[in-house]
């Protein structure tokens, strides 16, 4: 391809809108364009990374003995009602009505799409097991479309569904997808960790991993232990409680005036106490409920795990003012769980009845108790692992201090068990023909996100540096000048030459100074470029330059498509 024809509209600023680099990178080097909040359009160059993921994926899939379908987009509302979705997924869901006012959305996943198929098609045990996937665009009318291709109202997910028999089948068909992510994700040259994650709403008989591409903008935090395998998702991770060292009170609690407090800080600050003294109590509403949850101080709410222990809400969060007013009878910097009304449902986090000696607000305007012993004087109803986990806290597994790292997530696989197959009745004979569930698993990775991700994880000042298993093209042939007759003729050969061999390559062609070219070379991000100019050419060298390393060398003319044929052959390498 020459630049000169290629539709790949390079821009000197940072577009305004963009706010993670990945989106400037990829509005700078012309690859998307934005059509509406969230929806874009994937210009040549884009167009042609995703197709590479989208190859690699596809090997995996189909070395693992996936088949590719092709589900539609649009869905009948009466299915996702049989699942009972249409009522729960929410605003997120893009809903629509034909001219006879049936109902349908946009396909979000494919979970009721796919099980009604395999109903209908599947009889016996003999058609299982059954490895189904597509990779297509999905809609989510997400609540902040944002970054680009990073949450879009329009994506491509590679989606895959297992149907098994029983749940040793799922943990192999699980076991299969695990594996081929790894391999997906190495392939790409992408650095990625699989963590633990939360189950969420989708639930299922639990069994469920995410796949991250470490990067500092990412919007999970994970922890992972440096010695075991051991790596979660803060959400998923599972804390162990901790007893500080303390003595109890000798006598009973006391009331104190705290007037102006609002926040645990300013409480600490004001009675001279640690953090790890105070109890933060927070009241919570969760589908027109309300409970008072406990806290050590320092100590933040997961509110993942909240939400678990309580049995899955779909509204769930802090309380407002005016209930807390109601309810406990003061503002929310002096709620506290002493003396409670009897219907309240009191849920501490277990390091809570650990603590020897607290203080806690005294649901009193400007009020708290100090001295209280939170196994004499709270009632607690339950009691949790509810809070966030720190960085530097020992592995569970194996004892060592846990770090913490930034990730995208690219892709996740789940043990769905029979939830839908159940919900949709999709049935199969089993070898002493009873007829029993098919037990199911599913398993998405973001394709269009992951091209982000790759920018995210490589990327320096001057642009993109794509990994070359999925760089739009491997090589960018620059000539320093378009007028000298034989850079002209050296360059054109080359250009031949390296098709020839089966590199994909551009030609720069341009009528612009070099410092143009090379700029735009830097920002698309090509990983490798051959520079030929008049001077070196005279002594029979062109430039060979690795956009990576910055490590530039000159090579005789005619050796130099052999070395970029053996540079890219062993990047592509796995
Ligand atoms: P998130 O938590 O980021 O919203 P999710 O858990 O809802 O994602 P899944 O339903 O597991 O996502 O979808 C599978 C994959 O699709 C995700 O791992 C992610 O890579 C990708 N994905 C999900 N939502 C979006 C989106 N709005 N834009 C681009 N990719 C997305
Ligand atoms: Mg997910």
């Amino acid at each position: 391809m020459r630049v000169s024809q290629l539709l790949n509209p390079t821009l000197r600023e940072v577009p305004a809108e963009a706010e993670v680099l990945s989106h400037q990178l990829m509005v700078r080097a012309g690859l998307i364009r934005k059509s509406t909040a969230g929806v874009y359009t994937y210009l040549p160059l884009a167009l042609r990374v995703l197709r590479k993921i989208e190859a690699i994926v596809r090997e995996e899939m189909d070395a693992k003995g996936g088949q590719e379908l092709l589900l539609p987009i649009m869905q009948p509302a009466e299915l996702w009602k049989e699942s009972g979705r249409w009522a729960v997924y929410g605003a997120e869901l893009f809903r629509l009505q034909d001219r006879h006012n049936r109902e349908f959305c946009l396909g979000p996943t494919h979970e009721e799409i796919i099980t009604d198929l395999v109903r209908g098609e599947v009889r016996s045990y003999k058609q299982l097991p059954l490895l189904l996937y597509q990779i297509q665009n999905k809609y989510r009318d997400e609540r902040r479309p944002r970054f680009g291709l990073m949450r879009g109202r329009e994506f491509v997910m590679k989606d895959l569904y297992s149907f098994d028999r029983d749940e040793a089948g799922l943990a192999e068909s699980y076991q299969k997808m695990f594996e081929a992510y790894c391999r997906i994700f190495a392939r790409c040259g992408l650095a990625y960790r699989a963590v633990e994650a939360d189950a969420g709403a989708i639930g299922g008989t639990g069994g469920t991993h995410e796949f991250m591409v470490l990067a500092d903008s990412g919007e999970n935090a994970v922890v992972y232990c440096p010695e075991c395998n051991y790596a979660a998702n803060v959400e998923k991770a599972e804390c162990r409680p901790q007893a500080l060292e303390g003595v109890p009170p000798e006598g009973q609690r006391k009331l104190v005036l705290t007037p102006d407090v609002k926040t645990i800080e300013d409480i600490s600050v004001f009675l001279a106490v640690p953090k790890t003294t105070l109890v933060k109590s927070l009241l919570y509403q969760g589908d027109q409920k309300l409970f008072l949850v406990l806290l050590r101080g320092d100590r933040a709410l997961n509110e993942t795990k909240l939400n678990n222990a309580l049995g899955g809400f779909v509204s769930l969060q802090l309380a407002s003012p005016e209930e807390v007013e109601q309810i406990l009878g003061c503002k929310p910097g002096f709620v506290g769980p002493v003396e409670v009304p009897a219907g309240l449902l009191v849920i501490a986090d277990e390091e809570v009845p650990l603590m020897k000696r607290a203080v806690c607000g005294a649901n009193k305007a400007d009020y708290h108790f100090v001295d209280t012993v939170p196994s004499r004087d709270f009632r607690i109803d339950q009691v949790f692992d509810l809070r966030m986990m720190e960085p530097g806290e020992a592995c569970l597994k194996c004892g060592v201090p846990l770090q913490e790292a930034r990730g995208i997530e690219v892709g996740q696989v789940f043990k769905l068990g029979t939830k839908y197959s159940k919900a949709l009745g999709a049935t199969f004979l089993d070898e002493n023909g009873e007829e029993r569930f098919c037990v199911m698993g599913c398993y998405g990775i973001g394709v269009s996100r992951s091209m982000a991700a790759a920018i995210e994880q490589n990327h320096d000042d001057y642009g993109i540096i794509w990994p070359m298993p999925i760089a739009p093209y491997q090589c960018i042939i620059v000539p320093v000048s378009t007028k000298d007759a034989f850079v002209v003729e050296t360059v054109e050969k080359l250009y031949l030459q390296l098709q020839r061999l089966g590199v994909e390559v551009v030609l720069d062609d341009r009528d612009e100074r070099a410092g143009v070219k090379f700029k735009d070379a830097d920002l698309v991000g090509y990983p490798l470029r051959v520079t030929i100019g008049s001077k070196t050419l005279a002594n029979g060298q062109v430039e060979l330059r690795e956009r990576k390393t910055g490590e530039t060398k000159l090579v005789p003319v005619e050796e130099v498509a052999a070395q970029v044929k053996i540079i890219i052959e062993k990047a592509l390498e796995y």
